[in-house]
């Protein structure tokens, strides 16, 4: 079962992972975007994971209600509404259980996905971070190191594509040859949850 710990692990860990990541995430961003995915995913995550950690919720629910509700305060950028709506979706399926199993963690972030869904109108394929959500949420079921792949191989697969939402789309078809940004920092946050549970097994 996973509890509070866990999901304030999960944030610690994505924070420190966009830390590192945050030049590679930048570079992306200024073939394709602005140049800013890494430095506002940084404020944000930073922003998360100190939260966390002072306020400390005591349910799975309360620790992504809180993340999403700083990303949202903190992130000047398209992803901060958008990664805030998707924890913040999440926290409130997840409702008030102290502890959560994986099929439910896996209809929470549907949930969620489905809020990042409604809100920035972007379908798969519109190479976004959806790319990378979606699969790893229906991989998820086979635990977490099904989900991290399925996240990696889909931010991979954003290259080929054309995008269709976001500030890339402005680009038009000069989007083609770029891995997304969102779609990999996406492939990050999922990757977090299984260094977070320390093995392989969901
Ligand atoms: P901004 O585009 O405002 O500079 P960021 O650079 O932080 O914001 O984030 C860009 C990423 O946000 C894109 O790579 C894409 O994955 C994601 N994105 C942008 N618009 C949408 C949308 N409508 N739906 C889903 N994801 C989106
Ligand atoms: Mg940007």
């Amino acid at each position: 079962m996973l509890d509070a710990d866990f999901f304030r692990r999960w944030m610690t860990v994505a924070a420190a992972s966009i830390d590192r990541e945050a030049d590679r995430l930048t570079a992306l961003d200024s073939a394709i975007g602005d140049a800013d995915h890494g430095s506002n995913l940084q404020r944000g995550f930073r922003a998360v994971a100190a939260a966390v950690d002072k306020d400390a919720p005591d349910t799975p629910g309360g620790v992504l209600t809180l993340a999403g509700r700083q990303l949202i305060s903190t992130v000047g950028g398209a992803s901060g509404p958008l990664y805030g709506t998707l924890l913040r979706r999440t926290g409130k399926a997840l409702g008030d259980a102290t502890e959560v199993d994986l099929e439910q963690l896996a209809e929470g972030l549907r949930a969620g996905v489905d809020g990042l869904m409604t809100l920035g109108g972007a379908a798969p394929g519109d190479k976004t971070m959806l790319d990378a959500l979606v699969p790893a949420v229906e991989a998820l079921g086979n635990g977490f190191a099904a989900a991290r792949a399925a996240a990696e191989e889909g931010a991979v697969a954003t290259v080929p594509l054309q995008a269709r939402k976001g500030r890339a789309s402005y680009l038009g078809e000069r989007s083609i040859g770029h891995q997304d940004p969102g779609a990999t920092s996406s492939a990050l946050l999922i990757a977090a949850l299984e260094e977070a549970a320390g093995t392989a097994e969901g």
